[in-house]
């Protein structure tokens, strides 16, 4: 049979409902014709074209299985780039050109001009002050009396539960264990250093078979009730990694010159203070936000699109404080991100476009030794948002914002087309 007499058949199969969708893969045997088939069966049933969804360079035999199920296509895009930024981290030193994946207009063209002034004014100085991804489950015991056991039992167990985490990764190690109680209950929030990736398959693997261990070697009483008891916390908003970390806790600063503010920003360094403490800090606290910024997600979600990060975790990526003090005639502006959750390998930076994205800034894939691709990368996304936030809150105290958006996001800047 040929390929389009199986396809004809297949999708006759669908309409009749014979099969689900979701077996395609299976029926077919190839991942991009179960996309076909997919994508045209929708089409007929519903009566829309699917076209521009179909064009991709992406190969579903790569993807079905580790990054996507029923797959039917894939968007796209646009993406910009910022820089040249001045970054002087641990890691990443140097000038950077910063990936952006952004529908919004003005963003690009934002962080840009704020990677221009924190670079005349010398570059952003960044420090990832702590690394660690974390799991914590969820265990039942009778009493608090038990659980206070279990917990300094746990608290204890580093080496051995090392061992059992050496059992499923090679780059992931326990690194703390950190109990919390709740009457009878315990959660135990599992600290790990996770190398390049993210983590967060690793981690909860690893937790899992710890878990497991618990269970069979605690002199005691011990029930694991759910491998993650959200305190870890994922890809929610949280209190917890906003004060202990997740992920990488990271600080970007600089201090933006008199003249580099003018000219660069139109703005005065007190007019970028006076916005920062009444918006950034009394107008988060009024609101009982989580976060005290700007627009961290911003520069989050679109350097977590271009590079193929979890698009979830952008919740708890972009919590964080900016800070900013007067230093004479200049301005001091610090960004501090302590839940940023990236990796350079796993997930969705092995998709094509997102490791072109990584290798344009110099991360793409393992570091040498591993981890420090990982670290690169999250200075150079600090750096990033601190340029982010250094123009918006300079555009706001000139009183540009909405004149930017005007020009930039609502079609009024128009080019001239080349012949
Ligand atoms: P992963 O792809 O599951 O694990 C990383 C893999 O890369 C491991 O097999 C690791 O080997 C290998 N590796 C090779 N070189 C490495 C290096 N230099 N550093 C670190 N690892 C290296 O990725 P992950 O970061 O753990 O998980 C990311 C995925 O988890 C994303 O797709 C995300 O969407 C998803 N996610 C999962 C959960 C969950 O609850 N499971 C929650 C949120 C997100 P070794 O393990 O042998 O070291």
């Amino acid at each position: 049979m040929g390929d389009s007499e199986r396809l004809e058949k297949v999708l006759g199969a669908l309409e009749r409902g014979e099969i689900s969708h979701s077996r395609l893969e299976k029926e077919l045997g190839n991942a991009n014709e179960a996309a076909l088939a997919r994508r045209l069966w929708l089409e007929r049933s519903l009566g829309v074209s699917l076209s521009s969804l179909a064009s991709t360079i992406l190969d579903f035999q790569e993807l079905y299985g580790r990054n996507i199920e029923n797959p039917i296509g894939a968007v796209q895009l646009p993406v910009g780039v910022a820089g040249p930024l001045r970054v002087e981290g641990d890691y990443a030193r140097g000038e950077f050109y910063v990936p952006l994946a952004t529908s919004e207009g003005a963003l690009v063209a934002s962080v840009n001009r704020g990677a221009k002034a924190v670079t005349l004014s010398g570059g952003a100085r960044v420090k990832v002050v702590y690394d660690g991804m974390t799991r914590a489950p969820l265990l039942w015991t009778p009493s608090v009396v038990e659980a206070a056991r279990l917990a300094e039992w746990a608290r204890g167990r580093l080496e051995d539960f090392n061992r059992v985490v050496s059992t499923v990764t090679r780059h992931g190690r326990l690194v703390d264990i950190q109990p919390f109680i709740v009457g009878n209950l315990v959660w135990l929030r599992l600290v790990y250093k996770t190398g390049d990736a993210m983590g967060m398959n690793m981690a909860t693997i690893a937790s899992d078979r710890i878990c497991k261990y618990i269970e069979d070697n605690y002199p005691g009483e011990a029930r694991c009730i759910a491998l993650s008891g959200n305190l870890c916390t994922d890809k929610k908003p949280a209190a917890i990694n906003r004060l202990l970390g997740r992920g990488k806790y990271v600080v970007a600063e600089a201090i933006i010159k008199r003249g580099v503010a003018l000219e660069v920003l139109k703005a005065e360094p007190e007019a970028i203070h006076y916005v920062n403490t009444a918006k950034n800090l009394l107008g988060s606290a009024v609101a009982g936000s989580m976060s005290f910024n700007a627009h961290y997600a911003n520069i989050i979600a679109a350097v977590f699109i271009a590079t193929g990060q979890d698009a979830a975790q952008v919740v708890e990526s972009s919590m964080g404080f900016t800070w900013t003090e007067l230093r004479g005639e200049d301005l001091y502006i610090s960004v501090t991100l302590p839940s940023l959750e990236v990796g350079t390998v796993g997930g969705g930076t092995r998709l094509p476009t997102q490791r072109e994205a990584l290798r344009l800034m110099g991360v793409e894939g393992g570091g040498d030794p591993p981890g420090t691709n990982a670290l690169k990368l999250a200075e150079v996304i600090a750096a990033a948002v601190l340029a982010g936030e250094l123009s918006l809150l300079a555009a706001i105290a000139a009183g540009h914002l909405a004149r930017a958006h005007e020009l930039l996001g609502r079609g009024g800047l128009k080019l001239g087309r080349h012949r």
